[in-house]
């Protein structure tokens, strides 16, 4: 049996999982079903990378041991891949202890051969960061990029890979091997920067503890990455399995975003070479999304938070979206309007009706019975159906999925126009019976070998369109031929795949959504502030305002004389509770009339749904004390 090995990076777990998570796993998924249905036996790893410095503070911070951080954001990934049907084969985690032990006994080994060697590191520091920066980084040649603080000049012991010296072993693979790096623009700019010179690079660090020991010496942790591209191995078995591991090693695809390309293409095979294993086949470097014409930004990153989108409009229709709409390998624009476009027009235009419609044709025709066809059938379809396989197998060898997925569209749109120019409702109604059984078998076999091509791409909803077609749910090798609708069974009506969507509606949302978000994230400088009067004020009397349920007429002592106020905190105060309490009084705002009564300024409370707080103070805070 051929085997095919295909990874995800691991994912670090110092963020939540987004939208650029859900593509490249996505990806990898379509790949790793598409492997097993052309009866490949596919291992299929993702994972997280859970060491370093940053994990170490941000679990400070939270007051969580760094371990306990990423347990908690592991669920989240787990759980997401579980909404979006990810078939991994194993799910790796750097804390695992077989994949610390791999990590320790390549180093031993390469520090043992003298590939790694202690040197020193010299580099741009940030003491109160604790982080090492290189030149490029820095905020104007002297800042540290996190806190913005000066950055000072450090020395300090690590040990170092010697990259240098694969410097030739490198140009020479990839003059071997041309397709090593996927899309091939990027081949020609890993080899340049490979050309211009390798320098060793340090691969242990002092400055924290969150990290594999270097297993020779206890001061220093090894860098992450060094940990981190070694899951490739530890997690198809070398160490546990190496059984498993000859097997599938090397690995046929890793497929990364182009941010992280030169630790794959570079250092990744370089230690590979230094600790005797061949390189992987295959990195693909796909693009990065801009969300609604936009860059990526925090407040935008909400927009298209993945399990949001799946609420909205399902996982297969995510899934199909995100391959059918831009060429892997560069980048694009996720717009919900362009989503619930694909969806309407491909997914439920295209593909939904002509289901319908050959559904319906056949129950009404032929009692829902598969026809038998006769020899001398036309075989226009079988022809286009048959090249629609070759050529997705062609676009899915080199990731090509927009290319596949439109090869399928011919076939449905060639499928569309065949019931028109056929018109098996003419044909029953002249009883040409076996002409009508002929067309509708054709039509019929003609789903099935599109629900079978697309189900790497949208599993549940290909599983329903291959039952109402009569046929087993999941789909096997054998199922990519002409000929295997069970003629004889029966074909049923379910509910529409791909409900319509109102696209104006959900553009009108989204910008309405983005426009606040963007408004919550507008800064103000402190002279904004400074124009904002808040002092404590002490409440003289209080009574409800007659005919309302919430508002309390409030007379306030300032310090400098008495106000009046309106407040809205009648559901959850009573005048009694009122009387004595100090509060929080806004009070240069402008005068407003509220049920005839002169409001002088706000006093201030803490709300969250339909709780109220009012803030206490201590005993001794002066009436008239400021708030800065
Ligand atoms: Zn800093």
């Amino acid at each position: 049996m051929k085997k095919f090995y295909v990874t995800t990076p691991i994912y670090y777990v110092n963020d939540v999982p987004h939208l650029g998570h859900a593509y490249t796993t996505i990806a990898a998924d379509v790949i790793a079903r598409y492997k097993r249905l052309k009866g490949y036996d596919v291992f299929f790893l993702t994972g997280t990378d859970e060491h370093g410095q940053k994990i170490e503070k941000s679990a400070r911070a939270k007051g969580m041991s760094p371990k306990e951080l990423a347990d908690s954001v592991v669920v989240n990934f787990k759980r997401l891949w579980e909404r979006l049907n990810i078939s991994y084969s194993h799910f790796i985690r750097t804390t695992d202890d077989y994949h610390e032990r791999v990590v320790q006994e390549i180093f031993q080994r390469l520090y043992d051969k003298g590939d790694i060697y202690l040197g020193e590191y010299e580099g741009w520091y940030c003491t109160p960061c604790e982080s090492f920066w290189s030149k490029s980084q820095l905020v104007e040649e002297k800042y540290c990029p996190d806190c913005g603080r000066p950055v000072e000049r450090v020395k300090e012991k690590s040990y170092f890979f010697r990259l240098s010296a694969y410097q030739d072993k490198l140009l020479k693979f990839y003059d071997e091997h041309p397709d090593f790096v996927f899309p091939e623009s990027r081949m020609n700019e890993i080899k340049s920067f490979v050309k211009m010179g390798l320098e060793d690079i340090s691969i242990s660090r002092t400055t924290f503890r969150w990290g594999i020991p270097v297993p020779f010496d206890k001061e220093h942790v090894i860098y992450v990455w060094f940990d981190a591209l070694f899951n490739y191995i530890s997690g198809v078995g070398y160490g546990t399995d190496n059984e498993k591991f000859k097997k599938y090693w090397p690995a046929d695809l890793h497929i990364i975003g182009k941010d992280i390309l030169r630790f794959h293409a570079v250092y990744w095979p370089a230690f590979l070479m230094a600790a005797g294993f061949e390189p992987p086949k295959r990195v693909f470097a796909h693009g990065w999304w801009t969300v609604e014409g936009r860059k990526m930004s925090k407040s935008l990153r909400n927009v298209v938070e993945p399990n949001r989108l799946i609420d909205a409009y399902g996982a297969d229709a995510v899934r199909y979206f995100l391959l059918r709409e831009v060429p892997f390998g560069l980048d694009g624009d996720f717009s919900h309007k362009a989503l619930a476009h694909r969806i309407n027009g491909d997914l439920a235009n295209d593909l939904g009706n002509l289901l319908y419609r050959v559904l319906t044709m056949t129950i009404k025709y032929l009692d829902g019975v598969i026809p038998e066809p006769t020899k001398d059938r036309d075989r226009q379809l079988e022809e286009l159906s048959l090249k629609m396989l070759e050529e997705v197998d062609r676009f899915m060898d080199v990731q090509a999925f927009n290319r596949a997925l439109e090869a399928v569209w011919e076939v449905i749109r060639a499928a569309n126009r065949y019931i028109d120019v056929s018109a098996p409702w003419k044909l029953s109604k002249e009883g040409r019976k076996e002409e009508l059984s002929n067309v509708l078998y054709n039509l019929l076999e003609t789903l099935r070998l599109v629900a079978v091509v697309l189900y790497p791409f949208m599993p549940v909803k290909m599983a329903e369109m291959l039952e109402q077609l009569g046929c087993p749910s999941e789909p096997k090798p054998e199922d990519l031929e002409w000929g295997r609708i069970p003629v004889g069974g029966k074909v049923k009506k379910g509910r529409p795949l791909f409900p319509k969507l109102d696209e104006e509606e959900i553009a009108r949302r989204v910008e309405q959504e983005i426009k606040e978000g963007e408004e919550m994230a507008q800064e103000i400088g402190i002279e904004d502030f400074a124009k904002v009067k808040i002092i404590v004020a002490k409440v003289l009397e209080a009574e409800k305002v007659p005919k309302t349920d919430k508002l309390v007429k409030l007379v306030l002592d300032t310090g400098s004389g008495v106000r009046t106020v309106v407040a809205g905190v009648g559901a959850h105060y009573s005048p009694g509770e009122l009387v004595g309490k100090k509060v929080l009084y806004l009070s240069n705002l402008k005068p407003k009339k509220l049920r005839g009564i002169e409001s002088q300024g706000m006093i201030l409370a803490a709300s969250k749904g339909d709780k109220l707080y009012l803030p206490e103070f201590p005993e001794d805070t002066p009436v008239g004390a400021e708030v800065r």
